[in-house]
């Protein structure tokens, strides 16, 4: 088994595979710690990280742990609070945390080696070809990649799964990536220091707030910054390397993020991302299967991005036993429909989301419109913006 990329989805699937006895090879072209974007963890992915074996490590990092969110948004004036214990169902995890991704990307990575899998640094995938599997119906391939020093390396598997992220190795490839024509957003983001928190129980939420130019995040982090980021729509950014007096005249205009800065500094950088909504024409193929972010990515919105990489993780090492146990590649193939519902279901909540003028109990109803199984529409809510739909 070959996984390109080290990122959650491919840490996490090579962890529970290694724990499965299966010979796992991990390529990472960049060496851990890596900067990343996307702090804010939902209480589902603390699920999958127990089941990988990952969690106690976690725990112990010293993240800020996420209760719920606080959301400026829709006709409501003022601002609005959920939290993840007010569901019905008694979950185990009923909080989050806030992560470092540098320090979170890392320890899920070592954890991975602990398991069993081999991690290679700083090698980057090249080129991929289906290869039958001698004696055998079974499909693998053949990966060509370049060590860190320039070396060539060749690599023969029974499966490579793409967890390369945003980068997309095979997805641009086999031209797979579909742009998501309602979601062409752009996101520009920095960390600041010193920023006042939120008050009581909200210290360690996420802010996020609506205004005129689209809308802010506000992660509090344990190294005593936070991430700060705005999206807008495509159209209203100005040119890369042209957006930071956008960001800071955006950032004025809003009303608590701005008061949550009054006295902080900006640490770091701005820095910016296009282009990151789209869906993949498939999942799995002949020798491949794609898994986080490499296949699908929505929306910063909810904080569903490592929870959904975290999970197809867990769906794809469950198809992956269950195919090579069979010999048959049926397995992966329910794997890409389970995702794409999976993912299908949260893409229709965020287009509602962004696209409905509303007050919270409306977001509240079209979550139980999706999730009738749920105690009440409040129940449904927090059940979806934890991560819980039952895969
Ligand atoms: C603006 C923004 C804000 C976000 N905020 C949040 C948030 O608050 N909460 C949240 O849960 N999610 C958030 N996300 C999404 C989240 O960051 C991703 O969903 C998550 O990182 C996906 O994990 P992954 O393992 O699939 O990919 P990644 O974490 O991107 O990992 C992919 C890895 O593959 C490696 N790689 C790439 N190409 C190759 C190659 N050819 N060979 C070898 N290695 C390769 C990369 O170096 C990288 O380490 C946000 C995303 C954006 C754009």
């Amino acid at each position: 088994m070959i996984i390109v990329g080290g990122g959650p989805a491919g840490s996490t699937l090579a962890a529970l595979l290694a724990r499965s006895g299966l010979d796992v090879t991990v390529l990472e072209r960049e060496t851990f710690p890596r900067y990343h974007i996307g702090e804010s963890l939902v209480p589902e992915v603390l699920d999958v990280l127990e089941e990988s074996g990952a969690l106690p490590a976690v725990e112990s990092a010293g993240f800020l742990r996420k209760e719920g969110g606080v959301f400026r948004w829709g006709t409501k004036p003022e601002p609005w609070t959920f939290h993840f214990d007010e569901a019905r169902e008694r979950y185990r995890f009923t909080y989050a945390y806030q992560v470092v991704r540098s320090v979170f990307d890392k320890i899920l990575l070592e954890h991975a080696q602990t398991c069993g899998a081999e991690v290679m640094h700083g090698v980057l995938a090249r080129e991929f070809a289906e290869q039958p599997v001698a004696g055998s119906n079974w499909t693998g391939a053949k990966l060509t990649a370049t060590l860190a020093d320039g070396e060539p390396l060749e690599l023969q598997a029974r499966l490579v799964v793409d967890c390369s992220g945003q980068a997309g190795w095979l997805a641009s490839k086999f031209k797979l990536r579909k742009y998501d024509p309602f979601l062409r957003n752009v996101a520009v983001f920095a960390y600041f220091r010193d920023a006042a928190r939120l008050p009581g129980r909200e210290a360690h939420s996420i802010l996020c707030e609506a205004m005129e130019l689209g809308w802010f995040w506000n992660i509090p982090l344990h190294d005593g910054t936070n991430s700060v980021g705005l999206i807008t729509k495509a159209e209203l950014s100005p040119a890369a390397g042209d957006r930071t007096a956008f960001y800071e005249s955006a950032l004025q205009k809003s009303v608590y993020t701005r008061e949550l800065l009054a006295r902080a500094t900006r640490v770091t950088e701005l820095r910016s991302i296009a282009d990151y909504s789209y869906r993949p024409s498939r999942l799995a193929g002949p020798g491949f299967l794609l898994a986080g972010d490499a296949g699908n990515f929505i929306d910063p919105i909810w904080s569903t991005g490592i929870m959904l990489a975290t999970t197809s993780a867990r769906l794809a090492a469950r198809a992956i036993k269950e195919s090579f146990q069979s010999g048959t590649p049926q397995a992966l193939a329910d794997y890409e429909t389970t995702v794409q519902q999976l993912v299908g279901r949260y893409r229709q909540f965020i287009y509602f989301f962004y696209q409905t003028n509303a007050t919270p109990e409306n977001y509240f109803w079209k979550a139980y419109s999706m999730l009738p199984s749920a105690a009440d529409p409040q129940d449904a809510f927090i059940r979806l913006v934890s991560g819980r739909l039952g895969v």
